[in-house]
C-alpha cells in the first residue's frame, strides 16, 4: 500500500510536470516526442535537443518470455552489438592463449574460461552505458520517460507506466523507433516453452552449458561462434543456407572455419520438439532433409536465433491507418522516412526495408532531426552499408555480393579479383589461415569501378571500415593498386589483390 502510495505521488509529480510543459510550450507539449529509446531514438532525440527543440522520448523494455529485462540504450546496448561483440573478445582471447604459448608465455596448467566471471563483467559494463545514457539525455535536456507509447493521433501519444498509470503527451512530430525482438517459431512444441533467444543470452548468470543454436544468420552463427570460443559443446542447426543475402563463397567460408573451429554444424536440419527430461536436460527431436531421418539429441540449452519481429503490437497503428507491411509487420517509411500519416515518422529496425543495423538507426535519426528542424533535406543514403558477421573468422563487407554482382551485370560484365592469404599472426602460432580470404568484385569494363568487397580474417570490421571510405567515393580496382599497403597487415592484401577468378590462376599469396 506504502509503495502504491508512493507510485501515486510519484505520477501526481509527473502529470503536473507535464501540465507546465505543455502551458510553456503553447499549443503541444513538445516539438517532438521519440517512442523508442534504443540506437535510432536516442540519437534523434538528442539530436533534435541540441538543435533547440522540445523533446520527450519514451523508453519501455518487456521483459523476455524469460523474464529478463534491461535498460536503457534498446537492443544494441543491451542484447546486441555490445554484449555479443565483449561475449567474441572472450572467444578470440581464448584462442589468443592458446596462441600465447607458441610465442614463449608459460602458462601453467589447463586453461578454464569461467562464465559468471564474463558474463558479470560484459553485463557492468552494460549497466554503464545504461547510466550513460540516461546522464547524455539529462545533460541535452530530453525528457526520459520510462512508458510504454502508443499513438493516440498524429500528434498525441498516451504512455503506460509499469504501474498502468496512463499519461498524454502531444507533440508538433512523433518518431517511432521501436525495433524488433526475436522470434520464437510457432509450430515447434517446447520452443517457447524450453528455449531462450538473443534476449537472454547475455544475461544468464550460469554458463548455458552444451547449446544448440538454431538458425543461421548473424545472431545464430555470431553466438554460436562465441559459445563455440569460450569452450562450450555447440551445435548451430541449419535448416537452409547459412547467412542468406551476403555472398555465398564467403558464407562457406565462415562456417568452414568454425567447423574447424569446433562447432558442428547440422546441415539442412529443422527441430520438430523440444523436450525437457526429468533430469532437467532438453531432449530436442529434429528431422535431417537430406535423408528424412528424425534423430534425437539432449541439450542444456536450446537457443532460438530464427529472426527478429518488429516491435509494433503496442503502438496502435491499425487505429490510426499507419501503413503496414502486413507480411513483415514493418512500417511502409518513404525515403524520408516519413509513414502514411502526417507528423508521424518511423526508422531503425521498425521500417520496412531499412537494413537491421546500429549506425544506420543512428545515422538516420539525426539525420530526420535536421530535416525535422528544417535545417537541412539531406535524406538517409542507403546504399553501400558496410558490414561485419562476428564470428570467430570475422567476415566483412560492402556493396554487392558476387552473385548479386553477376545478376546485375552479367558474368562477362564483372571481373572478380581473389585472394588466399595467410595472416602473419596465424605463421608462428601454425592456425589453420585456409578460409582466410579477399574478393573484390568489380565492373569489368571502363574504369573497373569496385561493386563489392568482401574479405575474411582477423579484424575484418576494422579493415572493411576504412575501405568502405573508398567504395562510398566511387573507388575503382586502378585506386586499389595506386594505394599503398601498410605492411605486415591484413589490409594490404587488399590493394594487392590482383589474380582474376576468371584466370583460373592459383590465388594463393606468396611471400611479400
Ligand atoms: P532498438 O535498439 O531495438 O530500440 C528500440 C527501443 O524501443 C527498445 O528499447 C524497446 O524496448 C523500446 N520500445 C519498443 N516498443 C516501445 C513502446 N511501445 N514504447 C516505448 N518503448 C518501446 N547491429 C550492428 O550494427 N552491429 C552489430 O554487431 C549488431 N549485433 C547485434 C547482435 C544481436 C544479438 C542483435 C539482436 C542485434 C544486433 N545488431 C547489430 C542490430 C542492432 O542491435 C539493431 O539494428 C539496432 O539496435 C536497432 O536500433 P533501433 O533504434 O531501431 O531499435
Ligand atoms: P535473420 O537474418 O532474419 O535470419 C534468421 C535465420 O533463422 C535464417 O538463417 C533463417 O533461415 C533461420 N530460420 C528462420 N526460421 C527458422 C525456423 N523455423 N527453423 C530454423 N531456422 C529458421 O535474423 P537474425 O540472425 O536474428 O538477424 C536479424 C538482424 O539483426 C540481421 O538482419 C542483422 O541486420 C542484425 N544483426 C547484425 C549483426 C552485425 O551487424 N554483426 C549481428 C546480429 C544481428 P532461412 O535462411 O532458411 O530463412
Amino acid at each position: 500500500m506504502a509503495a502504491l502510495c508512493r507510485g501515486r505521488h510519484r505520477w501526481k509529480r509527473i502529470h503536473s510536470l507535464f501540465v507546465l510543459t505543455r502551458n510553456l510550450s503553447g499549443k503541444y507539449d513538445y516539438d517532438l516526442v521519440v517512442i523508442g529509446g534504443g540506437s535510432g531514438g536516442l540519437a534523434c532525440s538528442k539530436e533534435a535537443a541540441q538543435l533547440g527543440q522540445k523533446v520527450a522520448v519514451l523508453d519501455y523494455v518487456e521483459p523476455s518470455v524469460k523474464g529478463t529485462k534491461w535498460g536503457l540504450g534498446g537492443t544494441c546496448v543491451n542484447v546486441g552489438c555490445i554484449p555479443k561483440k565483449l561475449m567474441h573478445q572472450a572467444a578470440l582471447l581464448g584462442t589468443a592463449v592458446k596462441d600465447a604459448k607458441k610465442f614463449g608465455w608459460q602458462i601453467p596448467g589447463p586453461v578454464c574460461h569461467d562464465w559468471a566471471t564474463m558474463a558479470d563483467a560484459v553485463q557492468n559494463h552494460v549497466r554503464s552505458l545504461n547510466w550513460g545514457h540516461r546522464v547524455q539525455l539529462q545533460d541535452k535536456k530530453v525528457k526520459y520517460l520510462n512508458v510504454k507509447g502508443s499513438l493516440v493521433d498524429e500528434h498525441t501519444v498516451k504512455g503506460l507506466t509499469k504501474a498502468g498509470k496512463e499519461m498524454v503527451v502531444t507533440a508538433k512530430n512523433i518518431v517511432i523507433a521501436t525495433g524488433g525482438r526475436p522470434k520464437y517459431p510457432t509450430n515447434i512444441p517446447g520452443a517457447m516453452e524450453h528455449g531462450i533467444t538473443s534476449d537472454d543470452i547475455f544475461w544468464l548468470k550460469k554458463s548455458p552449458g552444451k547449446t544448440l543454436v538454431v538458425g543461421a544468420s548473424y545472431v545464430a552463427l555470431e553466438c554460436a561462434g562465441f559459445l563455440t570460443g569460450i569452450g562450450l559443446d555447440t551445435t548451430v542447426m541449419v535448416r537452409s543456407i547459412a547467412l542468406r543475402g551476403f555472398d555465398q563463397q564467403m558464407a562457406g567460408l565462415v562456417t568452414d572455419y568454425m567447423e574447424t573451429y569446433g562447432t558442428k554444424i547440422a546441415w539442412k536440419c529443422f527441430p520438430k520438439r523440444v523436450d525437457k527430461l526429468s533430469s532437467g536436460a532438453l531432449q530436442v527431436t529434429w528431422i535431417d532433409t537430406q535423408t528424412g531421418s528424425e534423430y534425437k539429441d539432449t541439450y542444456d540449452t536450446v537457443l532460438w536465433a530464427v529472426g527478429r519481429a518488429p516491435e509494433t503490437k503496442a503502438l496502435g497503428l491499425d487505429k490510426l491507418g499507419v501503413q503496414v507491411n502486413k507480411e513483415t509487420g514493418k512500417i511502409v517509411l518513404g525515403a524520408d522516412e516519413s509513414t502514411s500519416m502526417p507528423n508521424i515518422y518511423a526508422f531503425g529496425d521498425i521500417g520496412e526495408g531499412r537494413p537491421e543495423l546500429t549506425p544506420t538507426a543512428i545515422k538516420a535519426g539525426k539525420l530526420l532531426a535536421h530535416r525535422l528542424v528544417g535545417q537541412s533535406t539531406e535524406i538517409m543514403n542507403y546504399d553501400n552499408v558496410p558490414t561485419t558477421v562476428f564470428t570467430p573468422l570475422e567476415y566483412g563487407c560492402v556493396g554487392l555480393s558476387e552473385e548479386e554482382a553477376e545478376k546485375r551485370h552479367g558474368k562477362d560484365g564483372i571481373e572478380v579479383y581473389h585472394a588466399f592469404y595467410k595472416p602473419l599472426e596465424f605463421t608462428v602460432s601454425e592456425r589453420n589461415s585456409s578460409q582466410c580470404y579477399i574478393k573484390v568484385v568489380c565492373e569489368r569494363d571502363g574504369g573497373q569501378k569496385i561493386l563489392g568487397l568482401h574479405l575474411t580474417g582477423p579484424n575484418a570490421g576494422e579493415v572493411t571500415q576504412g575501405f568502405a571510405l573508398g567504395f562510398q567515393c566511387g573507388a575503382t580496382y586502378s585506386h586499389l593498386l595506386q594505394t599503398v599497403g601498410i605492411h605486415p597487415t591484413c589490409a594490404e592484401e587488399v590493394v594487392k589483390v590482383h589474380i582474376t577468378k576468371r584466370s583460373g590462376l592459383d590465388a594463393t599469396v606468396t611471400g611479400c
